[in-house]
C-alpha cells in the first residue's frame, strides 16, 4: 500500500500550496485507520492535521510526524517529497496499528510548500507546533544520516526600475534597469570575500529586459543569502541590501528589496536524532555521520527545530553521486531502492515514537535538551 502512496504521488507531481492530489492520497489512509483528519490548516489549503487520540489520555505527550509533498518546478519529484509524505504516513499508521492505546496523541501533520513557499513557517507563526512536544520527518538523499546542519535562508526579490529609451536613437534619455542589475551581481560577489566561509548568496535573473534596442525599464532578481544562524543572516542580508541599492543607484536607477519567509538554521535534537539511529541500525541501515564541511542546505523545519524538539534524519535511496534535485534523483524516488529506503526509514519513525511514548524518561530527556537549548538561545540572543 505504501508503495502505491509514493508512486502515484510521484506520478502526480504538484508544486507549492496546490498539493491537492497529494493531500488526498496520503488522508485516506489515516481516515480509514480511524484518524480524525481535518484538511485545511494554518490558512493553506492543502496542509493537514491526522490526529490520533487515546480518550483517557487527550493531551500529552504528543508527538507529530511531518509529512511533506510538494515537487519541483519542471522537475517532478526531483527531492523525493513524495516520500517523505508516505514515511510520515506508514509510520503512524504502523504505531497505531500496534499500539491502539497510545498513552497520548499521535499526529501527522501535512506541511505543504517545502520548496520555497515555507508551510512550515506559516505553521509554525500560527502556532500549530506550539504544544507538541516532539516532531520528526525523514528525508530521502544519498546517505543515511541523522544529524546534518541546515543553514538560515531568507528569500529575496529585487526589483529595478529605470527609464525606457531608444538605446541607440536616444540612449542618453534612459536609465537602464538592467545595467542596475548587472552592477549588482558585481556587487555581491565582491562581498563574498567579506563574510564567513558558510555564507552563502545565489541568484538568478527572472526579467531582464524586453529587446535589445530598448533601453530596459524593468529588470528582476531573485536571489536566496544563508548563514549559520539567523542573527549571522541578518547581518550578510544587510551587507548584500546596501551592495545592491548602491549599485543600482550608479546608474540612477531606483531599487526595490522585497523580503520572503526566512527559514531558521537548524537545532538537531541530539537525543531523539541518537534514537533515530539506533532504530535504524536495529533495522540494518548503516548511518553515516554528518559531513564535515559543506553539503548544507536550508528547510523550513529549522523554524518548528526553533520551537520543539525535531528532527530531520536522511534515508538513503540512491547512490552516493546523485544529488537532489536532479533527474536521476528524481527516478531514485520511485526506484525499488528509493520504497525499500522509504519502508525502512517509516519502520524506524515507528520504533522512534514508540520509544517515545513507552521508554521511561525517553521523552524527558529529549525535552531537557531542547529546553536547555531553548533558554541558552532565549538569554544569549539580542531578540
Ligand atoms: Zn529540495
Ligand atoms: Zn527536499
Amino acid at each position: 500500500m505504501l508503495k502505491n502512496i509514493a508512486l502515484k504521488i510521484h506520478r502526480n507531481p504538484e508544486l507549492a500550496f496546490q498539493e491537492k492530489k497529494a493531500v488526498k492520497i496520503l488522508t485516506k489512509p489515516l481516515k480509514e485507520a480511524g484518524f480524525n483528519v481535518q484538511v485545511g490548516l494554518a490558512g493553506m489549503d492543502t496542509a493537514f492535521k491526522a490526529v490520533w487520540e487515546n480518550n483517557n489520555n487527550k493531551n500529552k505527550p504528543k508527538i507529530a510526524f511531518l509529512a511533506e509533498y510538494d515537487a519541483l518546478k519542471e522537475m517532478g519529484h526531483a527531492c523525493g517529497h513524495n516520500l517523505i509524505g508516505t514515511i510520515a504516513v506508514g509510520a503512524a499508521l504502523a504505531l497505531t496499528e500496534v499500539c491502539n492505546e497510545l498513552p497520548g496523541t499521535l499526529m501527522v501533520l501535512g506541511t505543504p510548500a517545502e520548496e520555497g513557499g515555507g508551510g512550515k513557517v506559516i505553521m509554525a507563526d500560527q502556532g500549530i507546533f506550539d504544544d507538541i512536544d516532539a516532531v520528526i520527518l525523514c528525508h530521502p538523499k544519498n546517505k543515511t544520516m541523522t544529524i546534518r546542519d541546515g543553514l538560515a535562508l531568507v528569500h529575496v526579490k529585487f526589483k529595478f526600475y529605470g527609464k525606457e529609451s531608444h538605446a541607440s536613437v536616444a540612449p542618453e534619455k534612459g536609465i537602464s534597469a538592467l545595467e542596475a542589475m548587472i552592477n549588482s551581481f558585481v556587487a555581491i560577489n565582491s562581498l563574498r570575500q567579506f563574510v564567513k566561509d558558510d555564507v552563502k548568496i545565489h541568484g538568478i535573473i527572472n526579467k531582464g529586459g524586453v529587446a535589445p534596442n530598448i533601453v530596459p525599464k524593468y529588470c528582476e532578481a531573485e536571489f536566496l543569502i544563508r548563514a549559520s544562524t539567523l542573527e549571522e543572516l541578518e547581518k550578510v542580508k544587510l551587507k548584500v541590501y546596501e551592495a545592491v541599492k548602491h549599485a543600482g543607484g550608479t546608474v540612477g536607477a531606483d531599487v526595490e528589496i522585497e523580503e520572503g519567509l526566512e527559514y531558521a538554521d537548524r537545532n538537531n535534537n541530539k537525543k531523539l536524532a541518537n534514537l533515530f539511529k539506533n532504530n535504524l541500525e536495529k533495522l540494518g541501515e548503516k548511518v553515516s555521520p554528518p559531513p564535515k564541511i559543506g553539503e548544507i542546505g536550508s528547510s523550513d523545519i529549522g523554524n518548528v527545530s526553533h520551537l520543539t524538539a525535531a528532527i530531520h534524519p536522511y534515508i538513503k535511496i540512491c547512490s552516493e553521486d546523485i544529488i537532489n534535485h536532479t533527474p536521476e534523483f528524481k527516478e531514485a524516488a520511485a526506484s525499488k531502492k528509493g520504497i525499500d529506503g522509504m519502508i525502512k526509514a517509516a519502520k524506524a519513525m515507528a520504533m522512534t515514537g514508540y520509544d517515545l511514548f513507552y521508554k521511561d524518561g525517553v521523552l524527558k530527556e529529549v525535552r531537557r535538551e531542547f529546553n536547555t537549548w531553548e533558554a541558552k538561545e532565549k538569554g544569549g540572543s539580542s531578540k
